[in-house]
């Protein structure tokens, strides 16, 4: 609940606990944790009046967002990395648990969440029996709901080579370091499958590569050349053990560059045919969020200056805050700006493993378009 729609609060609650949330007329709503002075004070986890936030309702939480993803084929023999509780999306706010193989990754967004910490993890060692848990937290949410993040090896012993795992039958070995402060981004999983089967033959370029997931897509697909460009020379390090390590060594060239140049220099050598842009979040609030238009705007408009005649441009945006529409509207304007037409061809969105209940729109917050750029005419 936005902190705009409580009231008032009844009964000296403090950070953490646990709150009833009662309409302007005495009816009861439901049960949540308490996070004071936030935009999000109360979190809601059940509506079920006799249910108390406790050990078994934790239980229950993540024994059903375990089923969900059996239902999805997850995890499967091509992947044994994804989501497999997505906060609000699994009726658990403020927790997100990813599985890497054999090792939990958990992130905690709230106070409340924080206090219980103990509990949740215990139940995910008795649930899912991983070989270790890695927290993950993030510094700044943490420092909003006022407490101090764990950040590292939480339960067990972790894998001394890193994360290792699969994802569509690629294998991945991220380096402890980067493993637990960036991990891995799971819920573009579909759209890299999309990009492989478009790829045959074409010239593709990924930027914002990370460790190049849509490259190493694109050239099992049968790219005729895959450029992969971060300005992260670690990320890209890693990407070419990657490479290696799936039989596609000397498949991708890298460029450790800005986006923007790597986008202007390719538009000036031809272009490629398939260009996927893929920034870091840009707004984390509202008020940022003309800022991140205008962002968003320019790198439409460089993306398609980098994309050969009749090509695609894949954009994506991964806050909230610039959703599809507000991403197809970016690339309209940024079309304009270089004197081309963008068409959307299709919309994607975060994979089934990040799941989002109808009215918490907010979770939504990946969102991707795959548009033909031609020349106005
Ligand atoms: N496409 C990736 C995820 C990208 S995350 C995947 O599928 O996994 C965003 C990446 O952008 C990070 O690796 C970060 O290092 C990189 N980055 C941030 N700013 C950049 C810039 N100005 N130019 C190039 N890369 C940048």
């Amino acid at each position: 609940m936005y902190a705009q729609a409580v009231d008032h609060i009844e009964g000296g609650a403090t950070a953490g606990d646990e709150v009833d949330v009662v309409d302007p007329r005495g009816q009861w709503l439901g049960r949540g944790l308490y996070s004071p002075g936030t935009a999000i004070p109360v979190r809601l986890y059940t509506r079920s009046k006799p249910q108390s936030i406790n050990q078994t309702l934790i239980e229950q939480r993540i024994n059903s967002a375990v089923k969900r993803r059996q239902v999805l084929g997850l995890p499967s023999l091509r992947t044994n990395a994804f989501r497999i509780l997505n906060g609000e999306g699994d009726d658990f706010p403020g927790l997100v648990i990813d599985k890497y193989a054999d090792t939990v990754v958990v992130q905690i967004a709230t106070i409340g969440v924080k206090q219980r910490e103990r509990m949740i993890l215990d139940t995910i060692e008795q649930l899912l029996r991983p070989r270790c848990i890695v927290d993950r937290t993030s510094k700044r949410l943490a420092q909003s709901e006022k407490f101090e993040p764990n950040q590292g090896v939480v339960r067990g012993i972790a894998e001394p080579e890193g994360l290792t795992f699969r994802e569509r039958a690629f294998e991945f070995n991220i380096p402890l370091e980067l493993g637990q402060k960036t991990g891995y981004y799971l819920d573009q999983r579909t759209l890299r499958g999309r990009i492989e089967q478009m790829s045959n033959g074409r010239q593709v370029l990924d930027v914002f590569s990370y460790i190049g997931p849509f490259a190493l897509a694109a050239a099992r697909g049968g790219a005729s050349r895959v450029t992969a460009v971060d300005s992260s020379l670690i990320a890209l390090e890693v990407s070419a053990q990657v490479a290696a390590r799936n039989d596609l060594s000397g498949k991708i060239e890298y460029d450790h560059n800005d986006a923007f140049e790597a986008l202007k220099r390719a538009g000036r050598n031809g272009g490629y045919d398939i260009v996927i842009c893929d920034p870091p979040k840009l707004a984390p609030s509202r008020s940022a969020s003309e800022r991140a238009q205008t962002f968003m705007r320019r790198l439409a408009s460089a993306g398609c200056q980098a994309v050969a005649p009749g090509g695609t441009l894949v954009l994506c945006s991964c806050s909230a805050a610039i959703g599809l529409s507000e991403l197809t509207r970016a690339l309209a304007l940024g079309g304009r700006d270089v004197n081309v037409v963008p068409r959307v061809i299709e919309r994607w969105y975060q994979g089934p493993d990040h799941p989002v209940v109808a009215a918490f729109r907010e979770g939504l917050y990946l969102s991707a378009v795959i548009a033909e750029i031609s020349n106005v005419n």
